[in-house]
């Protein structure tokens, strides 16, 4: 069981999947910028970021910005939305900005949500929801064994890169053309950087007798 100090941020969990060094730059280092992805994200996540939203419904109670945790897990973040139907079961909802797509991050994400909502309700979780703002259609992500696998390995990891020191090196692909840390990272530096210290490693590692 981890400690309250110890907990991680769900949206950690996104932020590895989409990009280690992301993560490590967010949730370590406290660096934040922004960009028009993450302001259509916040946008849409205002939208929902008031528990006085919470209303009654035919067959379900619907709750906004439920708080979250999982000692098992070590993880704690808020819910935007969490569908309570008659039977008790809760169907975790999150709000995405832009169209509907399949994303394994958004994936993580939810079953991250059912995660903690087993462990605070003592209740099976087995479908959640991403709901897009720009298509105002929602994609159901079922919560099987393959994605419980994917995001306790995932959730494993940003413990360990958490509690470490280490920085995850730059990606430097298409992820950085639309991540809001591209001016911090400055990952094609970095990857030229490494590429100069590749050749010198190699230049001065040569046996004299392949010299030329
Ligand atoms: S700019 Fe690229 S390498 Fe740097 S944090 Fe963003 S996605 Fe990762």
């Amino acid at each position: 069981m981890f400690k309250e100090a110890d907990l991680i941020q769900i949206s950690a969990l996104q932020h590895y999947s989409y990009c280690p060094r992301q993560c490590a730059l967010i949730h370590q280092e406290q660096e934040f910028a922004e960009n028009v992805y993450t302001l259509r994200g916040d946008a849409v996540h205002e939208r929902v970021d008031d528990p006085k939203l919470s209303y009654l419904a035919v067959g379900k109670r619907v709750e906004f910005a439920l708080p979250l945790y999982s000692f098992q897990y070590g993880l704690a973040g808020k819910a935007d939305v969490i569908e309570f139907f008659t039977d008790g079961a809760p169907y975790p909802v999150e709000y995405k900005h832009g169209s509907k797509r399949e994303k394994l991050h958004d994936d993580i994400q939810v079953a991250a949500q059912a995660l903690c909502l087993e462990e605070m309700l003592a209740v099976s979780v087995l479908k959640g929801s991403v709901y897009y703002a720009s298509s105002k259609k929602r994609r159901e992500v079922l919560i099987n064994e393959n994605l419980r696998a994917v995001t306790q390995d995932v959730i494993q990891a940003v413990h360990n890169l958490l509690s470490s020191d280490r920085m995850p090196a730059a990606v430097n692909d298409r992820r950085c053309l639309n991540c809001s840390l591209h001016d911090i990272c400055k990952p094609e530096i970095l990857s030229a950087t490494s590429e100069l210290n590749q050749l010198y490693t190699e230049l001065f590692s040569l046996n004299p007798d392949e010299e030329t």
